[in-house]
Protein backbone atom coordinates (compact mmCIF):
# COMPACT_ATOMS: atom_id res chain seq x y z
CA UNK A 1 0.00 0.00 0.00
CA UNK A 2 1.44 3.74 -0.84
CA UNK A 3 2.14 6.14 1.84
CA UNK A 4 -0.80 8.43 0.06
CA UNK A 5 -3.17 5.73 0.51
CA UNK A 6 -2.27 4.64 3.84
CA UNK A 7 -2.81 8.16 4.88
CA UNK A 8 -6.29 8.06 3.16
CA UNK A 9 -6.98 5.39 5.10
CA UNK A 10 -6.13 6.52 8.37
CA UNK A 11 -7.82 9.95 7.58
CA UNK A 12 -11.46 8.38 6.46
CA UNK A 13 -13.77 8.07 9.11
CA UNK A 14 -14.18 4.60 11.03
CA UNK A 15 -15.43 1.67 8.91
CA UNK A 16 -18.01 -0.41 10.49
CA UNK A 17 -16.26 -3.72 11.31
CA UNK A 18 -15.94 -5.23 8.35
CA UNK A 19 -15.43 -9.09 9.36
CA UNK A 20 -18.62 -10.24 11.43
CA UNK A 21 -17.94 -13.50 13.57
CA UNK A 22 -20.44 -15.67 14.59
CA UNK A 23 -21.14 -19.36 15.86
CA UNK A 24 -23.46 -22.14 14.55
CA UNK A 25 -24.19 -25.24 16.44
CA UNK A 26 -24.14 -28.42 14.36
CA UNK A 27 -27.47 -30.24 15.01
CA UNK A 28 -25.91 -33.55 14.65
CA UNK A 29 -23.11 -33.37 17.56
CA UNK A 30 -24.02 -30.47 18.97
CA UNK A 31 -19.87 -28.53 18.34
CA UNK A 32 -20.15 -24.98 18.58
CA UNK A 33 -18.50 -23.75 15.41
CA UNK A 34 -17.10 -20.21 15.53
CA UNK A 35 -17.41 -18.79 11.74
CA UNK A 36 -16.42 -15.03 10.43
CA UNK A 37 -18.10 -13.74 7.62
CA UNK A 38 -15.22 -10.82 5.54
CA UNK A 39 -18.14 -8.53 4.97
CA UNK A 40 -15.76 -6.94 2.10
CA UNK A 41 -15.10 -10.50 0.59
CA UNK A 42 -16.91 -12.67 0.40
CA UNK A 43 -20.23 -10.94 -0.13
CA UNK A 44 -22.13 -11.38 -3.54
CA UNK A 45 -23.87 -8.14 -4.22
CA UNK A 46 -27.73 -8.84 -5.59
CA UNK A 47 -30.05 -7.18 -8.31
CA UNK A 48 -33.58 -6.12 -7.93
CA UNK A 49 -35.85 -6.43 -10.48
CA UNK A 50 -34.73 -2.49 -11.69
CA UNK A 51 -31.09 -3.94 -12.14
CA UNK A 52 -29.80 -1.52 -9.12
CA UNK A 53 -27.65 -3.31 -6.65
CA UNK A 54 -30.70 -4.58 -3.78
CA UNK A 55 -27.94 -5.93 -1.17
CA UNK A 56 -25.75 -8.81 -0.65
CA UNK A 57 -25.67 -12.45 -0.18
CA UNK A 58 -23.63 -14.49 1.65
CA UNK A 59 -23.16 -18.33 1.96
CA UNK A 60 -20.91 -20.61 3.54
CA UNK A 61 -20.68 -24.29 4.22
CA UNK A 62 -18.81 -25.32 7.44
CA UNK A 63 -17.63 -28.56 8.92
CA UNK A 64 -16.91 -29.01 12.27
CA UNK A 65 -13.57 -30.16 13.37
CA UNK A 66 -14.60 -33.01 15.54
CA UNK A 67 -15.54 -36.49 13.78
CA UNK A 68 -19.08 -35.26 12.37
CA UNK A 69 -18.87 -34.33 9.02
CA UNK A 70 -22.18 -32.71 9.04
CA UNK A 71 -21.95 -29.65 6.66
CA UNK A 72 -23.94 -26.60 7.66
CA UNK A 73 -25.23 -24.05 5.46
CA UNK A 74 -25.01 -20.70 5.99
CA UNK A 75 -26.96 -18.36 4.31
CA UNK A 76 -26.87 -14.76 4.63
CA UNK A 77 -28.62 -11.28 2.97
CA UNK A 78 -27.29 -7.90 3.98
CA UNK A 79 -28.93 -4.34 2.79
CA UNK A 80 -27.29 -2.48 0.86
CA UNK A 81 -25.62 -0.73 3.99
CA UNK A 82 -24.36 -4.37 4.75
CA UNK A 83 -26.51 -4.63 7.37
CA UNK A 84 -27.83 -7.98 8.11
CA UNK A 85 -31.46 -8.99 6.81
CA UNK A 86 -31.87 -12.05 7.51
CA UNK A 87 -29.85 -15.85 8.23
CA UNK A 88 -30.36 -19.20 7.67
CA UNK A 89 -28.77 -22.01 8.70
CA UNK A 90 -29.40 -26.06 7.12
CA UNK A 91 -27.83 -28.82 9.37
CA UNK A 92 -27.51 -26.27 12.69
CA UNK A 93 -28.81 -23.29 14.20
CA UNK A 94 -27.22 -20.01 15.35
CA UNK A 95 -26.07 -19.89 18.75
CA UNK A 96 -25.01 -16.81 21.03
CA UNK A 97 -20.68 -16.40 21.63
CA UNK A 98 -21.47 -17.21 25.16
CA UNK A 99 -23.69 -20.38 24.84
ZN1 LIG B 1 -21.39 -32.10 13.98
Amino acid sequence: MSFFKRLGALLSPPQPSCVMHYYVRCRRCGEVIKARADLRNELSIEYGEDERPSGYSYRKVLIGSGRCFQAIEVTMTFDPQRRVVSREVTGGEFVAPDE
